[in-house]
């Protein structure tokens, strides 16, 4: 057993009876009881001796030096001694002490039972306090002291990655070469300071705490992540581990850095080639949907229904190549970074009014109902024109693609508490459950029978949600299958 059932009790009381009567109940449960009469008496025996004051019983209304004065300064200097506080009604001024650290008040006309009833929460809340600084202290000095073990340390050092151990309050316990020189450590400045301090990254900081927060599932989930971060110019990929000690406690964290800055910026080289293969492409492709639309129209004579047909497909299919052209774009700017170019205060209502006539045509092409509710006086949103316009347009394009023939849209406008409120509801084919927390990863696409026939690239719904969280907005999706979806988007206005 790692505590004596016995505490060290020090009551601080100048009203003698009620001294008395602490001092008899506590050594007739057996604990060793010391007395003082003031603060002055109190301090001293603190002073003299610092092992044998665990909890103190101190009276709140001692003459002189105030008892609240006395718990400040324990609070400072000797944190490990749990207070209680005894006073004629335990009002304001317990309050006050308990605020300041004190653990509870008893009564000065306590009963026995209430006296015990107070104490003994006390003490059990003493001994859980110390059971957890044995615990810290025992987790600190596992991984304080790395055993120096030459071989293993010339392994570390021949990594050609970056290498760094902390302990489990994220002080570096352990570094190889490669990580003195990529992040400037020396033994001197690195040993036994925080990772925080040493290699100053809060993103960094936070895998580490994570990876020592996280259970087996969510650290073998940061495997297949192994996100990149960018310390001091530097794009690295890190992969940090919970390190564990035999019993499985998790007593610091492993992190191993590969500098991947050269193929990012190969990575970087081909996305903008990619770019602008798209961007070459829009052009040309635009031309083609117009000489096809003149056709089609007749302008340029009669088409037999054959004809008409074919070119109609063609169309479709014009049509669909351009969206994708156009995703394309929107989602290299978001992962550029760029999804808020030019932050100016926009008309939402106006914004969404335009965006709505413009898709028009193409509900009542398809024979869908299209109805808008837009609430008066909206404030105005500091926002990226042409985010919003991505993000209403993709919404409700989306609404319009997956709703059948007959159907219905319906979109909303409106103030929910500190946010404009955009929503999307049709009553199309919906989404399966499955695939409602996936349709805003990119490239995720619902393969059914019904969406077999619509084209799409699964890139709009990871472009409208990059760009609300940009605004530090929310975007949240509903659908029952068969039933429709409902897509809601909070942005905030800070009003
Ligand atoms: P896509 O280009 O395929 O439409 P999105 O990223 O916009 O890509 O959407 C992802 C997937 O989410 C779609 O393929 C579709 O399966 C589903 N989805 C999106 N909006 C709706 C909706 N209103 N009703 C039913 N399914 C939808």
């Amino acid at each position: 057993m790692l505590l004596k059932p016995s505490i060290n009790i020090l009551v601080v009381e100048n009203d003698i009876a009620i001294l008395k009567k602490c001092r008899e109940l506590l050594i007739g449960e057996g604990h060793r009881v010391r007395a003082a009469e003031s603060v002055e008496e109190a301090l001293d025996i603190i002073q003299k001796h610092p092992g044998d004051v665990e909890i103190m019983l101190l009276s709140l209304e001692l003459p002189g030096w105030g008892g609240m004065t006395l718990i400040k300064t324990l609070q400072k200097a000797r944190r490990e001694i749990l207070i209680m506080t005894i006073s004629a009604n335990c009002g304001e001024e317990a309050m006050e002490a308990m605020h300041a650290g004190a653990y509870d008040c008893i009564r000065k006309s306590f009963t026995t039972d209430r006296f015990w009833t107070k104490m003994n929460r006390a003490i059990e809340a003493f001994r859980l306090r110390r059971q957890l600084d044995i615990l810290t202290r025992q987790r600190q000095a596992a991984l304080t002291h790395v055993p120096r073990d030459e071989n293993l340390l010339s392994i570390l050092q021949s990594f050609t990655d970056a290498f760094v151990v902390t302990d489990w309050q994220t002080n570096i316990v352990l570094f190889n070469e490669k990580a003195a020189s990529m992040f400037d450590l020396t033994r001197e400045k690195a040993l036994g300071r925080s990772i925080s301090v040493c290699i100053r990254s809060d993103e960094l900081l936070s895998f580490f705490v994570r990876a020592m927060k996280s259970d087996s599932t969510l650290a073998s989930l940061m495997v297949g992540e192994e996100p990149v971060v960018q310390v001091g110019g530097k794009d690295l990929r890190v992969h940090v581990d919970p390190v564990k000690n035999e019993a499985g406690t998790v007593i610091g964290a492993a992190g191993l850095f590969h500098d991947v800055s050269t193929a990012s910026a190969m990575d970087r080289l081909k996305s903008d080639f990619f770019s602008m293969v798209s961007h070459e492409l829009k052009s040309p492709l635009s031309s083609l949907l117009m000489q096809i639309s003149v056709v089609l129209d007749g302008l340029a004579g009669d088409l037999t229904s054959k004809q008409s047909d074919l070119l109609g497909k063609a169309k479709e299919k014009t049509k669909g190549m351009i969206t994708l052209v156009n995703d394309i774009l929107d989602y290299r700017r978001i992962q550029e970074g760029k999804s808020i170019q030019n932050i100016e205060n926009l008309d939402l209502a106006e914004i969404l009014k335009r965006t709505v006539e413009l898709m028009r045509l193409s509900a009542e092409e398809k024979g869908l109902s299209l109805t808008c509710e837009i609430a008066e006086g909206l404030p105005s949103f500091s926002g990226d024109r042409g985010g919003m316009e991505a993000v209403f347009v993709n919404l409700i394009s989306n609404s319009i693609k997956y709703t059948p023939k007959g159907g219905n849209v319906n979109m909303s406008l409106s103030k929910a508490g500190r946010d404009i409120r955009f929503k999307v509801v049709d009553n199309g084919i919906g989404i399966p459950p499955e695939g409602i927390d996936r349709v805003f990863e990119k490239f995720y696409r619902i393969k059914t029978q019904e969406t077999k026939s619509i084209s799409g690239s699964g890139l709009g719904l990871s472009i409208v949600k990059g760009i609300v969280d940009a605004h530090n907005g929310s975007i949240h999706a509903e659908s029952q299958a068969g039933k429709g979806a409902t897509f809601t988007v909070s942005l905030p206005v800070g009003e």
